[in-house]
């Protein structure tokens, strides 16, 4: 027999076939789905106003009398009104109701009600339009408010719930086993459906939203950790021995703790004797941390344990950065470095195949060259990808399959808060460098009007004439995919108005990756003097000599996305300025424009991103990789994210298959949640 969770809703009491459709397309199908279709918000009932004191514009709870049963007039086809009067005593109140003949026998002329809605109209007449109301002795104290759809209103659905909950026995099935309860805090399921949707008071409400965000957030993990653990698989490799504290003598630096952490943690994967899994270890840090040394460190170390290495990167100009900067940190090593990119001649990356197939080359940095079918080892251990946005997990493991389960590490210039990071990435370990090297000049930020504009480029003209470089982030097109028109536009205007002597180059999204490529490559030269683009501009190229970046609409874009934008500027030891150009008036974005002068933390900007906008800018489209959340908030329920992660690990710890019987809630909890993937792999 079903369980009530599993039941139709069509089962319950008042949902016929029509309503149940309409309860589909809230995406609730089952009574247990209706049980955790979550209220949105809550009106507080249980302290209502006198109508002298309730405050104009914000919904609020009058009692009151009816004065007179309501009186409806016709005022036009298809529109009627009903009005009526209700007074608490002192004063009066006017009510007025759209097309609901269910007023004339709802309100009763000398009856107590409590009304809840908006006051609006004068002092001398106060009037609320449309209000909620329930005769005194019935009315709830909190009452919930759903997401609603048309035929299917919030307080429909709130009757629904109340009959679902009048079935539920009183001992429901807990899926949260009892010791994790005990040990978090947690209430009971049953208290928790019930204080959810009806709450006795908020803080009955509070405690129910603490357990229900918990069991989400815990099967979340179960969910992924599960994912995680069945990847893994033992790799062939032997345990290397960590030569990493050798390279750091190569260095024209000394690495910053936070290198050294990262590196350490990486070698620590790759020395276990205990565990041996390979490696799979995202490295964090924001733009100029030093990703690079990090991963020159990791390939000489494991080098020197007899494998080879790959790094791979997104674009040429990229892998030819690292190839040039890596190989100059590897000079005196004996160590030998190749490079393939698309642009290599056949004959040389004939060559440069023959020379992995032999092993004579230990290191290859390369774009996504390096998958092609062509491409083998003779033996290798580590696979390096920077800038992982723009791989999919998929490449990054058809370039690991050229080994024998080899270690992976992921760079990433993009912070997100760590425990964003950890449900993104939920199949890797994480580093995160979150230290800039020492003597790092602060990249001096302000944001303008555009009344300024003249000014800014007058400022960009003085550099230039210095013989600096400078980039503009060009407006956002509205409803636009044609950015090249934008670009293309503000360029000529520029070149006309503004810089008829000096050259101005124009990147945008339209542009084949060659020609971006070509185009980023000029810049780097110094053949381009201001680099008109989109957000397309290259992330992690260092072009040194471009020590100005003015962004125009600045207030259309993330705080991480502006942050990433600045990190453009500043990669040499010359001052370097950023200007934000918004004409933005509300007080939200000009505070959020204010954070990003007064800090280049690139984590502390993440984080007041994800507090002032969500999570939904960090996980962009790999948001659909990830189940739906009812109930927790990934920005606000981080402490909570903690404890159920930990949790998780522990009953994985000893039930990785949750096949106990005590874990078969679980196990179901899990199969639902993940459900979008068919609920692959928790059968
Ligand atoms: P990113 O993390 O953005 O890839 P890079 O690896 O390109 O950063 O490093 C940026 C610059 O900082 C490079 O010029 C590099 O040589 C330098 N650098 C890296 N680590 C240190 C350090 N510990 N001390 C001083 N300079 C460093
Ligand atoms: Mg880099």
């Amino acid at each position: 027999m079903a369980s009530l969770f599993e039941q139709d809703i069509q089962t319950l009491k008042g949902v016929g076939e029509k309503r149940a459709k309409l309860f589909h397309k809230l995406g609730v199908f089952s009574v247990g789905a209706l049980l955790r279709y979550y209220p949105r918000s809550y009106e507080d009932w249980s302290q209502p106003f006198t109508i002298e004191q309730a405050p104009f514009g914000t919904p609020c709870a009058i009692r009151a009398v009816v004065l007179h049963q309501p009186v409806e007039t016709r005022i036009r086809k298809g529109m009627t009104l009903y009005k009526t009067s209700v007074t608490d005593g002192m004063r009066d109140l006017h009510l007025t109701f759209f097309n609901n003949p269910y007023i004339l026998n709802a309100l009763s002329e000398g009856k107590e009600y409590i009304f809840y809605g908006k006051v609006t109209g004068t002092l001398l007449r106060k009037e609320m339009s449309v209000p909620e109301f329930y005769p005194i002795a019935s009315a709830p104290s909190i009452c919930p408010v759903y997401r609603q759809t048309e035929g299917l209103s919030s307080r429909m659905i709130s009757n629904a719930v109340k009959n679902a909950l009048a079935l539920l026995p009183d001992q429901i099935k807990d899926p949260l086993p009892h010791d994790i309860r005990m040990q978090y805090q947690l209430c009971e399921l049953g208290y928790a459906l019930e204080q959810i949707h009806f709450p006795d008071r908020m803080e009955s409400m509070e405690i129910a939203k603490k357990r229900l965000v918990f069991e989400e957030l815990f099967t979340l993990q179960l969910g992924l950790l599960q994912l995680k653990y069945r990847k893994k698989q033992d790799t062939s490799l032997p345990p290397f021995i960590d030569y990493s504290k050798e390279f750091f003598h190569l260095l024209p630096f000394h690495p910053t703790n936070a290198q050294k952490r990262a590196i350490a943690e990486a070698m620590g994967d790759m020395t276990s004797t205990q565990n041996r899994s390979p490696m799979s270890r995202l490295v964090q840090g924001d733009v100029g941390s030093g990703k690079t040394a990090v991963a020159a460190a990791l390939c000489y170390s494991v080098i020197k344990n007899g494998v080879q290495a790959a790094l791979m990167a997104p674009t040429e100009i990229l892998a030819q950065q690292h190839y040039t900067s890596i190989s100059n940190m590897l000079k005196n090593t004996g160590i030998s470095i190749g490079l393939l990119t698309g642009s290599v001649t056949p004959a040389k990356k004939r060559k440069l195949i023959e020379q992995l197939q032999n092993g004579s080359i230990q290191l290859v940095i390369g774009t996504h060259a390096l998958i092609s079918d062509a491409v083998a080892f003779q033996n290798l251990g580590l696979v390096i990808t920077d800038e992982q946005h723009r791989f999919g997990v998929a490449q990054r493991s058809l370039l690991a399959e050229k080994g024998n389960h080899p270690h992976m590490l992921v760079m990433s210039a993009t912070p997100i808060p760590r425990t964003l990071a950890l449900i993104i990435y939920g199949d890797l370990d994480i580093s995160i460098l979150d230290e800039l090297p020492p003597g790092r000049q602060k990249i001096e930020t302000y944001a303008i009007s555009s009344r300024k504009r003249p000014r800014a480029l007058q400022y960009i003209r003085t550099h230039l004439d210095e013989g600096k470089q400078a980039y503009i982030i060009c407006p956002l097109v509205e409803e636009s995919t044609n950015d090249m028109a934008s670009v293309e536009q503000y360029a000529a205007a520029l070149q006309t108005e503004t810089f008829p002597d000096k050259v101005i180059g124009t990147l945008h999204g339209k542009m084949k990756p060659k020609e971006k490529d070509a185009v980023m490559t000029a810049f780097a030269n110094g053949e381009i003097d201001v680099l008109v683009s989109t957000t397309v501009v290259e992330v992690g190229v260092d072009v040194p000599n471009a020590v100005i970046i003015l962004i125009e609409n600045a207030e259309r874009y993330g705080l991480s996305q502006l942050h990433q934008l600045r990190g453009r500027v500043g990669r040499g030891n010359m001052k370097s300025t950023c200007i934000l150009v918004s004409d933005a008036q509300n007080e939200e974005a000009i505070a959020r424009l204010k954070i990003l002068c007064s800090t280049s933390d690139g984590f502390r900007i993440a984080d007041e991103d994800l507090r002032l906008r969500g999570p939904g800018d960090f996980f962009g489209e790999k948001q659909h990789g990830l189940p739906d959340l009812k109930i927790a908030n990934m920005a606000e329920d981080m402490e909570v994210l903690k404890e159920a992660q930990s949790a998780a690990r522990y009953i994985l710890a000893n039930d990785p298959k949750l096949a106990l019987p005590e874990h078969r809630g679980l196990k179901g909890q899990v199969k639902l949640l993940f459900s979008v993937f068919g609920g692959q792999g928790f059968h």
